[in-house]
This record gives structure tokens, sequence and C-alpha cells, in this order.
């Protein structure tokens, strides 16, 4: 196994990037550029951009890009060698499915954007406010397929919205869900869909299987683990998707049952005092509230809230009755930050947290500041 043994003087563990380039991939990279952790040292795209530097190639994020990574060589996908042992993927599906494999293999820990390996039974699909202990899947995984490194994912970004409410209602045992979902352009990668498709328009379907996403990583996410994989949560889950013209934020408005019939006030009160291993550890890119409860009639709104935090909680709003299934609210949370860029960082930070990154620096050794 290569091991995270390349510690810099300030403490960093060294990081590299697959797919660097993209959406994601920026945002990965603008994110950890003040990271207390993690530092980016080295970065991989396709061989359209493999051999630039960084920092020539087009910066998509209104931030400026971090000037840190601006000078590192862009590698292709073939020189796994000289990859650093922890390495986060934001790859198109095309290629991540053998890639990722390939860096496992070698020794490499994976943290994963690419839905191809969610659903392998033995690949943690994971958020860690929801389902931490599906990392007990990495030593049966390592057992099972030879690789001295592992692999973990985590969710589809509208499914972190709709998962992250239904872990804080567990209590009350949700059976039935009903979600449409009104999902921000980034949602699609660079340059994703056409403005003349986009602009003034709302498009009732999205690639990639999005709706089949929503309906079954959720149940893995809330299932639970044993040796041999998941078992999903008995429930039922059944999305509409819809791409409209909102840069960034995906909106889930959701209708469910609870079996326990608590008040609104019982569901409105688990939402706001939801709290997790991630808030409990203190890890740096958890926020200090996981969901984040709106009482104004008009809220949660992608423009006006999606920046919220860092753009790591999910909020919330619009808790009531609902005379189909019982309850209903809107959810909405930053597709690149929480359903992608933070969630894989938060990913990591659990694992190296966890002890499941072997590393000079221990996380004790690290500063752990508050946002
Ligand atoms: P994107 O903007 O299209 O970026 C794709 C990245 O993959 C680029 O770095 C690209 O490199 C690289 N790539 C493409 N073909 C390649 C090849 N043949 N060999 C090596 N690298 C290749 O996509 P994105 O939106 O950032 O999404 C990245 C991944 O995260 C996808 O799997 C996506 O499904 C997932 N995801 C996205 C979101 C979101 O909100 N956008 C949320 C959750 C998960 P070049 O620039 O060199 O072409």
């Amino acid at each position: 196994m290569v091991s995270v043994s390349s510690v810099t003087s300030g403490g960093r563990i060294d990081v590299g990037i697959l797919g660097a380039t993209g959406v994601v991939g920026q945002q990965l990279t603008a994110l950890l550029a003040d990271h207390p952790w993690f530092r980016v040292a080295w970065v991989a795209a396709s061989e359209r951009s493999a051999g630039h530097r960084y920092g020539d190639l087009a910066w998509r994020l209104s931030s400026r890009m971090p000037a840190e990574a601006g000078d590192l060589r862009v590698s292709p996908l073939e020189a796994i060698t000289d990859a650093p042992a922890l390495l986060f993927s934001a790859l198109d599906a095309a290629v991540a499915g053998d890639a990722e494999v390939a860096f496992a293999a070698s020794g490499r820990h994976v943290v994963s954007n690419a839905r191809n390996h969610r659903m392998d039974p033995l690949v943690p699909l994971l958020i860690p406010e929801v389902n931490p202990d599906h990392l007990s899947l990495l030593d049966p995984q390592r057992r099972a397929r030879g690789w001295t490194g592992s692999l973990v994912t985590n969710p589809n970004c509208a499914t972190v919205v709709v998962a992250m409410v239904l872990a804080a209602l567990r209590p009350f045992q949700p059976t039935r869900v009903l979600v449409t979902t009104l999902q921000a352009l980034s949602g699609a990668g660079y340059p994703g869909v056409a403005s003349l498709d986009a602009l003034g328009n709302v498009i009732p379907y999205i690639g990639g299987g999005e709706e089949e996403k929503i309906e079954t990583e959720t149940l893995k996410l809330l299932g639970r683990v044993g040796d041999g994989g998941v078992t999903n949560v008995d429930l039922v889950v059944s999305a509409h998707v819809n791409r409209v013209p909102v840069p960034d934020g995906h909106t889930a408005v959701m209708s469910f049952d609870l079996t326990a019939q608590p008040s609104i006030e019982d569901v409105a009160a688990a939402l706001a005092s939801f709290s997790a291993e991630p808030q409990a550890r203190r890890l740096p890119t958890a926020p200090p509230n996981p969901i984040v409860l709106h009482t104004a009639q008009d809220r949660p709104q992608p423009r006006l809230d999606v920046a919220f935090g860092g753009g790591m909680p999910v909020h919330c709003g619009r808790v009531r009755r609902c005379p189909v299934l019982g309850y209903k609210l809107v959810a909405m949370g930053h597709n690149l930050i929480r359903g992608a860029a933070g969630a894989a960082l938060l990913n990591a930070e659990l694992m190296v947290a966890r002890g499941l990154i072997a590393s000079a620096a221990t996380p004790a050794a690290l500063t752990i500041p508050r946002r």
C-alpha cells in the first residue's frame, strides 16, 4: 500500500484530483486551497488538458484560481505511479469506472464523485452525517478485490439533499417518499445544457438515470451495513427531476409519510436539531448545523441561501401537512459543494479522523478550525 507519507511542513497531506479541470474538480481545487489538513499536489485530466500548466487552462468559478494550484502540470490518467496516496475523483463517468479501480488497486485511496461504483455492494456510498458506519465495508472491499488502496463514493447531488432530510426523520420511520427536483445548470458539468434549451425554460428530463439514482441511492444510504454489503432500508422513493435555469443549488420538493405520525412541530425540531459524527468530531468541512431550518414561507431559495455556510448545509422550509402522504417540505442544497466537492472532502476528513488513511500526521495533530 502507498502510505500517506507526504506531509508538508505545514502538516498538510498531499492529495491529487482526478478530473481537476471540470466544474467539480475546480470546486475541489478551490475548497482545498484553504484546507487545514490537505494540499493539492497533483492534478490529472484528459489528454486534452494533460501537459498544460493548470493555471493556463480555463477557470470557470467566480472565485480566483488558488495560486498554489496554478503551477501544477496536468498529468494524464495513465501516470498512476506519480499520484499521491489520497485522490479525489471528479472524472466524467465515461472514464471514472476503470480509472478509479486502477488507482485503488495501486494502493491509492480514491474518494469519488462519479456514479460508476456507487451501487457496488462493497463500495461505501457515504454521507458522513447519514451512514458513517458504512466505512466498515472497506476491509471486505480490500479482501474481496485484492486492492491495497480503497474506493469510497459520494451520492448524486440531488440524492444528498433527499437523504439528509430522511436521515433527520429516521426516528419517525418514513416509508414512502415522493420528490420533485428543480436542478441547477452546474449539475450538468461544463459546458452542460445549451443556453437556448435552458433559458426561460424547465426541462422535465435529465439524462444519466438521474431519477433512478435518487430512487435507489437513497435506499442504500439509509440501509444497514453488513460484511457482504448493505441491506436497503424499507422505503420507496418516487422521483421526478427537472433542469431549471438556476446556476447552483438543487431544490427538492418532498412529500412523505411518517409511521410514528409526529406533529409538524416535532418534524421541524428533528430537522433543526439534526447533528451527527462530523459535527461531534468538528471536521473542518462539517457545517455546525447540517440542516438549516427556515421559518419564512418563501425560503429556501437557491439564490439567497445556496452559499450560506460555505455551501455545506442542506436547507429546509415550508414544513407542513400533506393531504396525500401526511407531511411535505422544500429542501435545497449546493450541488457542487454539498452535492459533490464538499461531500468528497467531508468523506476524506472522516476517513482520516477514523484512522482509515494512514498518515504521518495524526488527526489529533491537525488543527481543527471552526468555520
Ligand atoms: P465536467 O465539468 O464535464 O468535468 C469532467 C472532468 O473529467 C474533466 O476534468 C475532464 O477533463 C475529465 N475527463 C473527461 N474525459 C476524460 C478522459 N477521457 N480521460 C481523463 N479525464 C477525462 O463534469 P463535472 O460536472 O465536473 O462532473 C465530474 C464528475 O462528478 C462526473 O462523474 C459527475 O457525474 C459527478 N458529479 C457532478 C456533480 C455536479 O453538480 N456537476 C455533482 C455530483 C457528481 P478535460 O477537462 O481534460 O476534458
